[in-house]
């Protein structure tokens, strides 16, 4: 299913983990020219950003992490998450799946409610060629009690796609479609990405604020620039929002 680059995928599939983005972070793989992905069954302890729980069932959720080798000086962080979440939306939309939205920086939903979370963690360069780890997490089929914190609209890939892609069949088409997009960044830039990501982002022209910050801020969502740094019309100016340590939420 990974097409031509089927060879250069060196997947390792763990039975449990406490985080698939911890495997990576903890023993990083050798700089061998393949790109490392783990998966797994039951991640008992998942991420989200700032100490946030990702939650995950067996059988019944996807959980992954892929590490992305940048070229030193290559713009990563701050638009890889944005990259990540187009990936997974182009992934699922050739799975049929249609009514997909971005949510600056990090979330897949549909119709509002949210199908698949990211996570981008920086594994730091100690001499080697500096790598990001790339965590995703998708709901497929929920059970009907799951129960999720602080999160009243949720959804799976169930409500949304009949028959249920199979698991391998949707990892190998996320896993080809980001490595296809993180190659376009490396070369292109986030600007070659933004004109796809405004398309699919779920507060366009929306009245949001953002909360994390200092002060609160409230305007207009004007989408992204070409950095991936989220802009909010207010009143007075356009504010440019870089930093993923905050969040976004309707007005
Ligand atoms: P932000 O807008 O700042 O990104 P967020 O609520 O999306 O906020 P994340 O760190 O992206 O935060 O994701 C973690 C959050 O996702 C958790 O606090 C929880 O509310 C929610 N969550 C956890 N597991 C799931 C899941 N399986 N499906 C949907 N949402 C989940």
């Amino acid at each position: 299913h990974l097409g031509d680059r089927s060879s250069a995928f060196a997947l390792q599939i763990l039975d449990e983990c406490a985080s698939t983005n911890s495997v990576l972070l903890d023993t990083p793989p050798a700089d061998d020219g393949r790109v490392h992905v783990v998966v797994t069954e039951r991640q008992t302890a998942g991420r989200g950003r700032r100490g946030r729980q990702w939650q995950s069932w067996p059988g019944a959720s996807l959980t992954f992490s892929t590490l992305w080798r940048f070229a030193p000086g290559a713009p990563v962080p701050a638009g890889l998450s944005l990259v990540a979440g187009l990936a997974v939306v182009r992934a699922l939309e050739k799975l049929g799946v249609s009514g997909l939205q971005l949510k600056w920086p990090n979330d897949v939903l549909v119709n509002g409610h949210k199908l698949a979370g990211i996570l981008v963690e920086l594994l730091p360069g100690r001499g080697r060629t500096p790598a990001a780890v790339v965590g995703i997490g998708v709901n497929l089929q929920l059970p009907a009690d799951a129960q999720i914190a602080d999160q009243p609209g949720v959804t799976d890939l169930g409500h949304h796609v009949s028959p249920l892609p199979e698991r391998n069949q949707l990892l190998a088409q996320l896993l080809a479609e980001l490595h296809a997009l993180f190659d376009t960044y490396a070369a292109a830039g986030f600007a070659a990405l933004r004109g796809a990501w405004q398309q699919r982002n779920a507060f366009a022209d929306l009245p949001v604020r953002i909360t994390g910050e200092v002060q609160e801020i409230a305007g207009i969502c004007a989408g992204v620039d070409d950095d991936g740094a989220l802009l909010i019309r207010t009143d007075t100016a356009l504010v440019r929002i870089l930093s993923g340590e905050v969040s976004l939420r309707s007005a």
